[in-house]
């Protein structure tokens, strides 16, 4: 509500200059539900080269005729009124084209609880029927949803992201549509459509929007998820944590499909797990050891989901603190030791010895000190040459 109030002089030095502006989209929504925003968008009349001079506003869109300001954690965007051209490839409008009215405005936009617009004294101009559907607490597409989602279909994913933050039912006929258009969604760049499924993932109605992926058919549109989205919507009761549902999804896929564009850490850290997991074994020491303890937790955590085991949460922290090492540097016995101790030559052969005493310490097998590792080597040495 603050970033409505800090908002209100970009509306009245617009207005002072006789060019209508009104606060539009998810911030009036927001403002009416009584949510807080940090990002405020605003319609106006003016051309964004007027909205520069008169607010000293930023260029950041200037093709889709926006403008910015950015105050602190508050972000106003400034849009002069437009509705887009044809979209060719159901995501870009190929132009957009200024139009007269704030009514034409809203009307291009995606859900009617997105349409609402707002003027500096706080009254409210609905123009799609939002202000009954915020009542209801209703997702439905302005005008026909067939078109609205052939236009873009990152829509469809949208409305299941309103529906995961508000905690919003999805009209029947933009529900109906949603599935009908699914298959537009393989048509958007993959990153957009990540994105998308990241916000939903972190908002507090997780599980209905899932359901919804689920029932219309739009996880099987999105690479290695559609089993753990069924998984998820018949089997979990609380939202799962960004990494737990990656997780889950790809070991009952079986890989983590190339598509996702995830960094390089995170791809490693899901095809480790799916592998943990579907070797169906407790995990070991070595397996700390090598795997780090984030690993390990993750790997725990979707194997008790998939009630492949118990919950070892505790257990596993403690025995990652009580591992007798945590490098190979630790070893009371050293590369240089090993040397001295056999006579022999440095070669590969070292750094062979330094894994086996490794995996002996983290097995029991041997203590870490020097004398016990000293008598292991050379034990082994004996053994090697019979
Ligand atoms: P959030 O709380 O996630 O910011 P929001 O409603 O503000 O939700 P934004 O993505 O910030 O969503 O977009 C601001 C407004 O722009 C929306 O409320 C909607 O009116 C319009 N809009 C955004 N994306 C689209 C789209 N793909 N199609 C049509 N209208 C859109
Ligand atoms: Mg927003």
């Amino acid at each position: 509500m603050d970033a409505i109030k800090q908002s209100l002089y970009v509306i009245r030095a617009l207005k002072k200059q006789n060019f209508e502006a009104f606060f539009v989209g998810g911030c009036v929504r927001d403002f009416l539900l009584k949510r807080e925003t940090n990002d405020v968008d605003i319609a106006t009349a003016a051309n964004p080269y007027k909205v520069m001079d008169i607010t000293k506003a930023k260029p950041t869109g200037l093709p889709y005729g926006t403008v910015s300001i950015q105050k602190d954690k508050l972000k106003i965007e400034i849009t002069t009124y437009r509705r887009d051209g044809n979209y060719l490839d159901n995501r870009h409008p190929d132009e957009v084209i200024p139009v007269q009215t704030i009514e034409e405005d809203v009307k291009r936009r995606d859900f009617t609880i997105n349409g609402l617009a707002m003027n500096d004294a706080y009254q409210i101009f609905d123009y799609v029927g939002g202000k009954e559907d915020l009542r209801l607490k209703i997702i439905r597409a302005i005008g026909n949803p067939d078109e609205r989602f052939q236009e873009d279909s990152l829509r469809i994913l949208r409305a299941a992201y309103f529906q995961s933050k508000l905690g919003f039912q999805i009209e029947k006929e933009t529900r109906l549509s949603m599935a009908k258009n699914k298959d537009l969604i393989l048509n958007l760049p993959n990153e957009r459509v990540f994105t998308e499924l990241i916000k939903l993932l972190k908002e507090p109605h997780q599980l209905n929007a899932l359901k919804t992926l689920d029932t219309s058919g739009i996880s099987t549109v999105l690479p290695g998820l559609d089993k753990g989205i069924r998984f998820v919507v018949e089997n979990m009761k609380e939202p799962l944590f960004i990494d737990a549902f990656f997780g889950l999804c790809f070991s009952l896929n079986g890989s983590v499909p190339s598509a996702w564009k995830f960094s390089n850490i995170a791809r490693l850290k899901y095809e480790k797990v799916v592998e943990l997991v579907n070797r169906n074994q407790p995990l070991s020491n070595v397996d700390l050891f090598t795997q780090g303890l984030e690993i390990a937790l993750l790997t725990n955590k979707v194997s008790f989901l998939l009630g492949k085991s118990s919950n070892q949460k505790r257990a596993l922290e403690e025995r990652f603190q009580q591992l007798p090492i945590k490098s190979a540097l630790d070893l009371k016995l050293r590369g240089s030791d090993l040397i001295s101790i056999t006579n022999k030559k440095q070669g590969a052969w070292v750094s062979k010895a330094i894994d086996d005493m490794v995996i002996a310490v983290l097995e029991n097998r041997v203590q870490n000190d020097y004398e016990a590792l000293k008598a292991y080597v050379l034990q082994k040495e004996v053994k090697h040459e019979k």
